[in-house]
């Protein structure tokens, strides 16, 4: 048996008619950039997170770019982020000029809430929040943490549509919320495509004028904006895959619980989970001490893996000018040296995620 890293067209062959027929419907409607499909996106995705109000764009990472901007942080400002997270997060404080300040993750990858105030200072204006693997990070201990200090929340979702903390929707607890439907996350596009939710309407105004040139009216350009849309196509997909949102969740719990069950090997540690949250597993990652001694085995008995990630923001070359050295973060670098991530794509059968077990076991 041969298992890829991950399978991207099992969702989409399982509900193939609904997604060839949009297709077609978008195709043949005549209208290919914000029209019906955008609109009714929007309304159905600022729902279903529990928020006012949704605004498509073309990525996670313009998400992110186009949020700080509307927040107005900039030049001298400094953001309050996780050192472990993937580096476009990263990228979305920086691209608009601003400095963000790196605070090391606990046991569950996401920012140590208790280090956060140690890291805050007098040009602090905001802290971003990621719910790494799918896994939210405390939002309730963040918001309480930025109410005090007077600081801005932005929440980076791109990896937890529909997760929660005790009930609560990941997305509708800060000021801002920037999603990814990169094809591998878990509620995936057929190509680029993001959004961002937010409870502002002054907020949610601010992207749909930057999105679209920075003009409201057509050929009326109030700012210097981009050109970063949700396209009708990619909007359309979406539509359907979100009817099936909670069916792909329950089988990414289901096939993450299987491996928590069965995975027996003193060698991996297993991912572990906070109570009273709605993980959505979008990765699957174990610990180990001889990291790419195991993904070779792995690789031999034909199973694919991937690391997320590899290489810390604070130490990839991007970001040679934050000044940051090895050592700087001892935690994120360890996570970074001995995590892996196993194949747990939906549509996964029960025979491989069996024989993924066995030769786990036998290691
Ligand atoms: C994927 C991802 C992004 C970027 O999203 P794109 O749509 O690929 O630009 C940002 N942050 C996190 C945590 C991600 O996983």
């Amino acid at each position: 048996m041969k298992i890829l890293s991950n399978v991207l067209d099992r969702e989409y062959l399982k509900h193939k008619e609904d997604y060839d027929r949009k297709a077609i419907e978008v195709l043949q409607s005549g209208w290919y950039i914000l029209g019906n499909e955008v609109e009714s996106f929007e309304k159905e995705y600022a729902l279903y997170t529990g928020t006012e109000y949704c605004v498509g764009v073309a990525s996670g990472l313009d998400a992110l770019v186009l949020a700080f901007r509307a927040l107005g942080i900039g030049e001298g400002d400094h953001v309050i982020a996780p050192a472990n997270t993937y580096i476009a997060s990263i990228m979305g404080v920086t691209i608009n000029g601003a400095t963000p300040v790196l605070v090391e993750p606990d046991e569950y990858y996401n920012i140590d809430v208790a280090k956060i105030e140690d890291a805050i200072d007098e040009d602090t204006k905001a802290i971003l929040a990621v719910h790494l693997y799918g896994q939210p990070a405390d939002m309730e201990r963040i918001m309480q943490i930025a109410e005090k200090h007077h600081l801005k929340v932005v929440e980076d979702c791109a990896q937890a549509h529909g997760a929660m903390q005790n009930g609560k929707k990941v997305g509708s607890f800060g000021d801002i919320a920037c999603w990814s439907f990169y094809p591998s996350k878990n509620i995936g596009a057929f190509g680029d495509a993001g959004a961002i939710t937010t409870n502002s309407a002054g907020l949610a105004e601010s992207i749909r004028v930057l999105r679209n040139y920075g003009s409201e009216k057509k050929y009326y350009n109030q700012v210097i904006g981009y050109n970063s849309r949700l396209d009708e196509m990619q909007a359309g997909f979406l539509r359907i895959k979100m009817r099936y949102i909670d069916e792909i969740i329950e089988e990414k719990n289901r096939i993450a619980n299987y491996f928590l069950e069965h995975i027996q090997n003193d060698k991996i540690m297993l991912p572990k989970t906070v109570e009273g949250l709605r993980h959505v597993w979008h990765q699957f990652v174990v610990y180990t001490e001889k990291r790419d001694e195991l993904a070779d085995y792995l690789a031999a008995n034909d199973i694919g893996t991937s690391i997320h990630y590899p290489i810390p923001p604070h130490l990839a070359e991007a970001y040679k000018e934050l000044g940051h050295r090895e050592g700087d973060f001892p935690i994120t670098e360890r996570y970074a040296k001995h995590i892996l991530s196993l194949p747990s794509y939906n549509g996964m059968t029960h025979e491989e995620m069996t024989y993924i077990t066995d030769v786990l076991n036998e290691y």
